[in-house]
């Protein structure tokens, strides 16, 4: 079943083909899509989160519809971790386990397992992988074992953020050897720096990732 969307590449982006990407042997993963990330509200909003949802959800009933899994990652830190700028990290305190903000985004249609990431303090921004907290060695979230286990070969990946989880995730996706595709209009980044949004896409594209989709606007 690999290779079941067709992408035809103009440009830099890959442009949108039809609902043909999902079988028995695709799952679509849905990377963050929490409260602290999309809701204007939250600790890091990224701009337009929000919007994404009904994308999100849409995809969900095509790739239930054609027997595709769905998993769903999130970010659940506790209240120190080296991923926080207030314990050497970058980032302000987000997704701090059993919170408003580590909640999935309550418009999102929760069809299959929720991956968790950051438990125990680790770092990192990929679904499948993530750096202890002593020593920084990679550890994985266990979302591999359960992609395998449904005897997934192709990846389709949407969600929060472009930059960096979305990227990541693609990214190891990959590299642990599956093909991998990211949805342009069910995501968005936070551009930290103009431009990281489409360096990341650049990044993905060189890496072999097949991106889907007209890309949305980002204001
Ligand atoms: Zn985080």
């Amino acid at each position: 079943m690999t290779g079941t969307w067709k992408s035809t590449h103009s440009g830099a982006w890959a442009v949108d083909d039809s609902e043909a990407r999902y079988g028995p042997q695709v799952a679509l993963v849905v990377v963050d899509l929490q409260n602290d990330f999309a809701d204007p509200a939250g600790s890091l909003p990224v701009r337009g989160g929000a919007e994404i949802v009904p994308s999100v959800n849409a995809e969900i009933q095509r790739a239930l519809a054609a027997g595709a899994e769905i998993a769903y990652t999130q970010d659940w830190h506790p209240a120190h971790t080296p991923h926080f700028a207030q314990d050497g990290g970058i980032w302000p305190v987000h997704c701090l386990h059993d919170s408003w903000g580590a909640e999935l985004h309550p418009d999102l249609s929760v069809k299959g397992p929720i991956v968790r990431k950051g438990t125990h303090g680790e770092d990192g921004y990929s679904g499948f992988s993530m750096r202890n907290p002593a020593g920084g060695l990679p550890v994985t979230t266990g979302l591999d074992a359960e992609l395998a286990r449904a005897g997934v070969e192709s990846l389709v990946i949407c969600g929060l953020a472009t930059d960096y989880c979305v990227k990541a995730t693609a990214l190891d996706g990959v590299r642990l050897g599956y093909e991998t595709a990211v949805l342009l209009d069910a995501i968005r980044a936070v551009d930290l720096e103009p431009g990281d949004g489409d360096r990341a896409l650049a990044e993905m594209a060189e890496a072999g990732v097949v991106l889907v989709g007209i890309r949305a606007a980002t204001s």
